[in-house]
């Protein structure tokens, strides 16, 4: 689908040049009078990104652009404002209202193009993680949206071998509360990111010990600033070094002489930018470890444990593999006698214990109510049976404080664990699971806090 662009202006004129130009780029076009069709338009049409007019009656673009950036519903929409050319006043005032971009009248059509392509690349990419934060959001899996975050605090990374400029820079980012450190060359820069995480990098391209480009590169490979929204800094005479490092992933640039609100205005919309997209990636992270983790003991999953060992018996059949379910003797007289608080507790106890005495490599999960599963890659039926006691004996070992004496309860929890493995049992993960439920059965009928191995685990009987 071609991305949709809306034009804001009031002189008819000026709307249609833009829209030929943007269609004949197979853009879809639609375009407003004023600011207040503009926000409808905005709300209902969701364009990719807006170009919008400074001067106009009624609401002028910087207010249309203010309420653009305080409407949930529109404020991830990136905003071009066009300006008459030379008016810093203007650039500054725009960049506060929190527009994203800047071209001046009259329009040149090769930038145009460019700061469209750009822009519409990095909000389809922003869109994608706006999706799927609402999603997690719609699921009740993370926090409600939250207002746009503040830059205070936020740490930049300054690179510049010029002392002067260096300080100006630190110095304008500070009054928003922004902490700059600062490096001269790539090794210094390197090491400062490697400790420190940056929320912008601000790059010199008036560098004369290396190529600030080469740095550029470098800094969009590396792990630790890949991500990291960069401005660039250079003079008129550097435009194609600044169009070439917009392309090698810078996301701005500055002419100089530095203009310090300018600078702190473009700052604070990149790294506000990078902020929001770190909370989106926050949510599902949180959303995705929801989803695979047992809130109440921590353990993995079900969901988890199914995809896990379909997996490891998709890599058709491991050589060794055992699976053990686990299940906690007469646990409803726990419940019974202390209640269902207790009995939580004395749950996440048992996992607890489970855990402390598992392999690093083996899996654990809460497999539902008061049953566990443990898969043991590379163990076979010996090994599992061994470990299958020493956890029937931690367990049964285990101290209970949160049981009280005098309530006529049990004071002790014993398991009983049916094992089974893999090639001897069953070949596939449901199989391997009924056949460990099979032997947990036996476990139960033979008297409980007991090991029992799956039947087709035993040698065949020599006699028969
Ligand atoms: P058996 O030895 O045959 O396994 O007896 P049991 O009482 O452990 O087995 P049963 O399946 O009859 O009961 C399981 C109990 O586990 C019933 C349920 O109240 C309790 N249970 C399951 N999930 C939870 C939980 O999340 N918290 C608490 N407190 N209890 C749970
Ligand atoms: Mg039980
Ligand atoms: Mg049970």
């Amino acid at each position: 689908m071609s991305a949709r662009i809306l034009i804001v202006d009031d002189v008819p004129a000026n709307t249609r040049l833009l829209e030929a130009k943007l269609s004949a780029e197979y853009y879809q076009v639609a375009s407003c009078r004023d600011g207040f069709e503009a926000l409808r338009a905005a709300r209902h049409w969701q364009p990719d990104l807006i170009l919008l007019d400074v001067m106009m009656p009624g609401m002028d673009g910087f207010e249309c652009c203010r309420q653009l950036k305080q409407d949930p519903a529109t404020l991830h929409i990136p905003v071009v404002m066009v300006t008459a050319l030379g008016e810093a006043a203007d650039r500054v005032a725009g960049l506060d209202a929190g527009a994203d971009d800047f071209l001046s009248k009259p329009v040149e059509y090769g930038t145009l193009i460019s700061r469209v392509r750009s822009l519409v690349r990095l909000k389809r990419l922003l869109d994608e993680w706006r999706a799927r934060g609402e999603t997690v959001r719609a699921l009740g899996l993370a926090s409600d949206r939250l207002p746009p975050p503040s830059v205070a605090g936020a740490r930049a990374l300054v690179i510049d071998d010029w002392d002067a400029e260096a300080d100006t820079i630190r110095a304008a980012l500070g009054q928003d509360g922004i902490v700059a450190l600062r490096a001269r060359h790539q090794a210094e820069a390197m090491a400062l990111s490697g400790a420190t995480a940056f929320d912008l990098i601000v790059l010199s391209l008036g560098i004369t010990e290396e190529d600030p480009l080469a740095l550029a590169s470098s800094l969009r490979a590396a792990d630790a600033t890949h991500s990291v929204p960069m401005l660039l800094v250079g003079d008129l005479g550097e435009r194609e070094r600044l169009k070439r490092g917009f392309e090698l992933g810078a996301n701005d640039w500055l002419l100089l002489p530095l203009d310090p609100q300018e600078l702190r205005a473009r700052a604070r919309n990149q790294i506000r930018r990078k902020l929001y997209q770190d909370r989106l990636r926050a949510d599902l992270g949180e959303a995705i470890e929801l989803a695979v983790i047992d809130p109440l003991t921590g353990l993995y999953n079900r969901r988890y444990l199914m995809r896990h060992l379909r997996s490891l018996m998709d890599q058709n059949p491991p050589p060794h593999l055992s699976l053990m379910l686990i299940d906690i003797d007469f646990f409803k007289s726990v419940n019974d006698a202390y209640g269902h608080a207790t009995g939580d507790r004395a749950l996440r106890g048992v996992a607890e214990t489970l855990r402390g005495n598992v392999r690093a490599f083996d899996t654990l999960a809460r497999y539902g109510g008061e049953e566990f599963v443990l898969i043991m890659p590379g163990a076979g039926r010996d090994q599992a049976a061994l470990a299958a006691e020493r956890l029937r004996y931690a367990a049964a070992e285990m101290p209970t404080p949160f049981f009280d004496p005098v309530s006529g309860g049990p004071t002790r929890l014993t398991l009983s664990i049916g094992v089974a493995v893999s090639g001897l049992d069953a070949d596939s993960a449901d199989g391997l699971l009924a056949a460990a439920d099979s032997a947990l059965y036996s476990a139960k009928r033979s008297g409980r806090n007991r090991v029992e191995l799956s039947k087709e685990a035993w040698p065949a009987d020599p006699a028969a």
